[in-house]
């Protein structure tokens, strides 16, 4: 008997009230002292009062910044793991436009808008062809685009044609095709030093391949070259004509070469060097 007694108690006093709470007067539902409003609903069904308990303002505010913040902390290490996969060249994470020396102003703020306007260029698969003497900072200028789209969120992978090259080189010819379309996965592609494939024919082919297939997969690439436009639009065979086509198809040209970075960087060095020397 005494265990019905108990549960009746408990039925007249349905709710407890916790320390920050009161039970408003005029709507006999349950408020937060703090910001005022309530933390309890009322329905009323055919047959009973249905009063679950809710959120108030503070306690919805409070679940939506800690929302956001998980939020952020998920973006953040997307991010992160994004661009250990998308740069394995380490070197290639200090390529930022906050690093950027003003060497090239122009193509740079080129560089900026690409990023500004990447969905418009990922919907009409356009890429860059950045092409320029060595040492003028076309990979600087890749590598900024890369670590500024990848703080977007977007996946991108740059690498060069020698390290594709080499690792083609070592697989069954089976294999080259599930790794090639592996690129797939990348929104962007971005390829340094075209124009490695000169030499050899396995190199074009490979090349050929891999400029193919992104072509073919309406996925944008960025792609820097020490060639020439004279040497792109009139290539020596038939070959490293059909790479080149594509290229100059998807890539919108933008011609780095303003000043030779490489040497300046290198009389800078020298310039201090003389400078702790005394001399
Ligand atoms: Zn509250």
């Amino acid at each position: 008997m005494k265990s019905i007694s108990v549960s009746l108690e408990n039925f007249l006093r349905p709710v407890q009230l916790r320390e920050d709470e009161y039970l408003d007067e005029e709507t006999k539902l349950i408020y937060c002292s703090r910001c005022r409003t309530a933390r309890q609903k009322r329905f009323e069904l055919p047959d009973r009062l249905f009063e679950p308990r809710c959120m108030c303002a503070c306690e919805a505010e409070a679940y939506e910044q800690r929302e956001k913040e998980r939020k952020q902390r998920e973006f953040l290490s997307r991010v992160a793991k994004n661009r250990s996969v998308g740069l394995p060249d380490p070197e290639l994470r200090k390529h930022t436009f906050e690093n950027d020396l003003g060497y090239n102003p122009k193509q740079m703020n080129m560089a900026k808008r690409f990023v500004e306007n990447w969905s418009e260029f990922q919907k009409n698969s356009m890429g860059l062809l950045l092409w320029g003497d060595v040492g003028t900072g076309k990979s600087f200028l890749a590598g900024c685009i890369a670590n500024a789209l990848l703080d977007k969120g977007v996946p991108v992978m740059m690498t060069n044609f020698a390290r594709l090259l080499n690792r083609l080189t070592d697989m069954y010819s089976g294999d080259r095709n599930a790794y090639v379309d592996s690129f797939h996965s990348f929104p962007l592609l971005i390829i340094d030093d075209l124009g490695v494939e000169r030499n050899s024919e396995f190199a074009r082919e490979q090349v050929f391949h891999i400029i193919d297939s992104r072509y073919r997969s309406q996925l944008p690439m960025i792609v820097t070259t020490n060639l020439t436009m004279e040497e792109l639009k009139n290539p020596a065979d038939l070959a490293r004509a059909r790479i080149y086509d594509r290229v100059l198809e998807r890539c919108t040209p933008i011609r780095v070469n303003d000043q030779n970075i490489r040497n300046l960087n290198t009389n800078a060095n020298m310039a201090r060097a003389k400078q702790l020397l005394g001399r």
